[in-house]
């Protein structure tokens, strides 16, 4: 068996293997008919069939034509062209329609490739509604088509969406880990430090940067051990290892609400699968060999 090209996790475009295909530049959109991305206040709106989930198919569904104007048109998935759209958060839905959450910290029940695919229309209709205007000229901007691209017609200056680049970490020290809470989650939950990439900043020296800032310690040996695109907006989270290098535990109470160090064999609440931090401390929170 050859080994995969990255990391199983939802959101990574990966999931969804050859069966999608992204639009390509240039390609006018097709007539409005095929699968339905509709997503309102971070739900995807399905049809419940018995306990799965199905994406509306077809023309848009009935009762929602008046809300679904000019959608965006991400590719094909399994050949029939997908179209994303926004609901406003207080719209009913029509009968057979359904909403779940697209969280996976409000206890997703959506399959991988539902996942996947709802959060590339989340991050479509994030870069949709926030690049109306050309950030040079300040004039309205139009779509380039087959593309998430924006041109402005007055200016020619063409823009694309932005992609965050942040770093997540576990740190190692023999039997033990490093691990970090906020204030905001569950009680009890605790996860990876992690945080944004600067600019003029190697990947390397984010890792460095952040766990001495977030928890006062020092790293060393910082290894890449993969990847998730991370649709809320718009961040890509890579994954890093590192040893503890020395210095005293000192939690930034800005950013942390508490750090500790845990036994690899009593490790607290976990983050969920669906996320990196989840994939790493299952992977690599492992007390060394004997
Ligand atoms: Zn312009």
């Amino acid at each position: 068996m050859s080994t995969p090209l990255s990391v199983y996790l939802p959101f990574n475009r990966d999931v969804l293997g050859r069966a999608f295909e992204p639009a390509k530049r240039g390609d006018p959109p097709p007539e409005a008919q095929g699968l339905w991305l509709l997503v309102q206040d971070q739900h995807l709106v399905v049809v419940p069939d018995g306990g799965a989930f199905a994406l509306p198919r077809g023309r848009v569904p009935d009762g929602l034509d008046s809300m679904v104007k000019d959608p965006f048109w991400l590719g094909t998935y399994h050949g029939m062209p997908c179209f994303a759209a926004s609901l406003p958060k207080d719209a009913a839905l029509p009968p057979g329609l359904a909403r779940e959450p697209l969280v996976p910290m409000r206890g997703t029940r959506l399959p991988d490739d539902l996942l996947s695919l709802g959060g590339m229309a989340m991050q479509a209709l994030w870069w949709e509604s926030t690049s109306g205007f050309c950030p040079r000229c300040g004039g309205p901007t139009t779509r380039i088509e087959g593309e998430w691209g924006k041109r402005c017609p007055r200016c020619h200056y063409e823009h694309y969406p932005h992609l965050h680049p942040a770093v997540i970490i576990l740190v190692r020290d023999g039997d033990r880990v490093l691990l970090a809470r906020k204030a905001e989650w569950a009680p009890g939950r605790y996860a990876l430090v992690a945080g944004f990439v600067d600019n003029g900043e190697s990947l390397e020296g984010a890792v460095a940067r952040e766990v001495k800032e977030e928890v006062g310690v020092d790293v060393k040996d910082v290894h890449y051990v993969g990847s998730q695109n991370w649709p809320f907006p718009s961040q890509i989270m890579l994954g890093f290892v590192a040893s503890y290098a020395g210095g005293e535990l000192r939690v930034d109470r800005s950013e942390l609400d508490d750090a500790c160090w845990f036994p690899c064999d009593q490790l607290p609440n976990r983050p969920s699968r669906h996320s990196i931090a989840g994939f790493i401390l299952e992977h690599y929170a492992r007390p060394a060999a004997p």
